[in-house]
């Protein structure tokens, strides 16, 4: 479970997060929509522990900062940061023994041939492309099964067989009772599985809808996107 309570988040003058709230239940799979500078990434960063920021931010019923919380998520950033000097497999190592993982290497191997890096364990980080940066990245965040995870903008960079493999992995953590939160600005990419979707514009959280509300208003995502989206700067929020 992930619960964002008035989350605030300003850098100098400028508002990226005002007073966002949200939750995302187990087995559930949120998307956080929103047109460049919306304030996605910084939901997804204070949600992460990397930013400073006012309001509550618990996982699992633990303050995000706690070391309980930070064992129990995983986030997988936009641009991915591995260690330059160490291999694939040393990548696996090191989250392994960072989260004191028993019974891991067979995880990390299915993870590694999922993402088609399965040749690729001998390699260091900077010996690799972005895509395959991305797909290690992601393993080092699915390595430990977190209950919480946080993906922003996944699906870029990737080629077709990681975007696939990744959708099913995403479908298969929702059925071990995951909260999964996705960030993205392009609405089709995550059409097929989102259960909840948060529309973000200007650092607010304007519209919340589960897909059964949707199925049952007859309500259309990507009108309701454009009809908060593309409102003319300046006009009221609601
Ligand atoms: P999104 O991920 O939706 O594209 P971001 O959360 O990255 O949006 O950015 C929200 C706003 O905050 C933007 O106006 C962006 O320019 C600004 N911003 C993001 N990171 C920083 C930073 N480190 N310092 C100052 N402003 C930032
Ligand atoms: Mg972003």
């Amino acid at each position: 479970m992930l619960t964002v309570t008035n989350l605030t988040k300003q850098y100098d003058r400028l508002l990226a997060n005002d007073d966002v709230s949200f939750e995302v239940r187990p087995g559930e799979i949120a998307v956080l929509m929103g047109p460049n500078g919306a304030g996605k990434s910084t939901t997804i960063k204070c949600i992460a522990g990397l930013l400073r920021f006012h309001g509550t931010i618990q996982i699992c019923g633990i303050p995000n900062k706690k070391e309980q919380a930070r064992r129990v998520f995983g986030y997988v950033p936009e641009l991915p940061a591995l260690f330059p000097l160490l291999t694939v497999w040393e990548h696996m190592e090191f989250i392994s023994r960072a989260y004191q993982l028993q019974n891991w290497r067979e995880r990390a191997e299915e993870l590694l041939v999922r993402m088609e890096l399965d040749d690729k364990k001998g390699k260091l980080g900077q010996e690799l492309s972005k895509g395959m940066q991305q797909k290690v990245s992601l393993c080092c965040a699915l390595l430990p099964q977190p209950k919480v995870i946080m993906l922003d903008e996944p699906l870029v960079g990737l080629d077709p067989h990681a975007i696939k493999e990744l959708k099913a992995i995403l479908m298969e953590l929702r059925a071990e009772g995951c909260s999964i939160l996705v960030s993205t600005h392009m609405i089709d990419s995550v059409d097929e599985f989102w259960d909840k979707a948060l529309i973000m514009k200007s650092g607010k959280v304007m519209a919340i809808r589960t897909r059964a509300e949707i199925e049952e208003s007859g309500e259309n995502l990507e009108q309701l996107f454009f009809s908060i989206t593309e409102k003319a700067a300046g006009g009221a929020t609601e």
